[in-house]
């Protein structure tokens, strides 16, 4: 059991609550680097010291071995598996994290094109938004600072740009919580978006796209990786002023060895998606998702006490965000739950409030064990 603060309010809550998903873990619900699977730690660490009798561990594994050779491209293969990707895409395994391809996107994409669309929709569609102006003209298609990036600007307000290289999005703002479940219509215009928060929490028509992009410490594995899935066509007309590692093409090529890439997190990012198989696929990630979302605004929904801002159609599955009717109280709710093993619920520096984020590695015994503390802070507190 976890050894409580004596200072803070002693509660009881069920053992699973108290136990975490194995001994000596917290439910961990930090927004990344957020939780990975459990069997996927149990299984690095047994293979830690010695991956497979070579008497190495993968962190100490030459790039260029026919071992690691192997971990890579099972771990491409899987990736492929999960998300049905076809031999028209290219998938890579690259450095710089999410906001790597906030740049990467425009030097790539905007061939002989000057412009792109930006869709704002929260933090992160503002970032790459303020990246992409970096290196050409940028239309903004939409921007949902009218409701305070609480709901997804309606479509007949969009003013696309029928020059645009390329429509870019941000499926999933990890935040507030603000997510889009369809994929928006952009004719003949490549669509790209960025699913750091929300890839891998349900199947993906990824024919739909031209560029899907990861940061991984979500849904994937350890931080300083980013998965990009791109079309073939698209890429190979970079700007030729760059960094030849920020060229999709020139990484292609070499298999995303144009230099050493982080093996370790490549490894890690493998070990999940093969967990991810092993679970019965997206399908199923899907259906549990959904129940473990829903459960949980229901009951911020009923409450008297927290509730949720955001438009009920563009809720996100992956990270719940609230806040406490009485925001005094939002320091205590954190500190009593972190007591309790219910870790990092404080929302981003940016937007305080209180977020749960719940992705794929979160148990659905994990939010059942949020929602038990929800109903007994709040009857403490009504
Ligand atoms: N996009 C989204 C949706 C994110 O949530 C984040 C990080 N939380 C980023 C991009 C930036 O990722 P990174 O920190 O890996 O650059």
């Amino acid at each position: 059991m976890n050894r409580m603060n004596s200072s803070l309010e002693q509660i009881s809550l069920q053992q699973s609550v108290l136990t975490g998903p194995g001994p000596g873990r917290a439910w961990n619900f930090n927004a990344g680097p957020a939780m990975l699977p459990q069997a996927v730690m149990e299984q690095a660490r047994e293979e830690l010291l010695d991956w497979q009798g070579t008497g190495i561990s993968v962190m100490e594994l030459g790039h260029r071995t026919p071992q690691f050779i192997q971990i890579a491209e099972q771990a491409e293969a899987d990736l492929r598996e999960l998300l049905s990707i076809s031999d028209n895409y290219h998938v890579l395994f690259l450095q710089g994290g999410g906001t790597g391809q906030f740049g990467m996107t425009p030097l790539n994409l905007l061939r002989d094109k000057t412009t792109a669309d930006y869709l704002v929709t929260g933090h992160w569609s503002a970032k790459a938004y303020e990246e992409a102006r970096r290196f050409c003209a940028v239309n903004v298609v939409a921007d949902g600072a009218d409701t305070n990036y609480c709901a997804i600007p309606a479509r007949d307000s969009w003013r696309l740009n029928d020059d645009a290289a390329y429509v870019y999005y941000c499926a999933n703002e990890t935040l507030l919580g603000l997510e889009f479940h369809d994929i928006p219509d952009t004719g003949d215009i490549p669509l790209v978006t960025d699913m750091t928060s929300n890839l891998l929490a349900r199947p993906l028509d990824v024919s739909r796209f031209g560029l899907v992009f990861a940061g991984a410490q979500k849904n994937i594995g350890p931080t300083g990786l980013a998965v990009v899935i791109v079309r073939k066509d698209l890429v190979g007309q970079a700007r030729r002023d760059i960094p030849s590692l920020y060229d999709y093409a020139l990484q292609a090529a070499e298999q995303s060895m144009l230099n050493t890439p982080p093996t370790f997190n490549w490894y890690i990012a493998g070990l999940t998606f093969r967990w991810l198989l092993d679970q019965g696929g997206l399908e199923t990630m899907a259906a549990v998702n959904r129940r473990k979302a829903e459960k949980l605004y229901a009951v911020i929904d009923d409450s008297a006490l927290y509730y949720n801002e955001i438009e009920p159609a563009h809720r996100s599955e992956m990270n719940v965000h609230f806040r406490l009717r009485d925001e005094s109280l939002e320091p205590r709710f954190i500190d009593e739950a972190e007591a309790n093993n219910l870790k990092a619920l404080a929302g981003h520096r940016v937007t305080g409030g209180l977020r749960a984020s719940i992705y794929n590695a979160m148990p659905e015994a994990g939010v059942d064990a949020l929602i038990e503390f929800l109903h007994e802070f709040e009857r403490r507190n009504a």
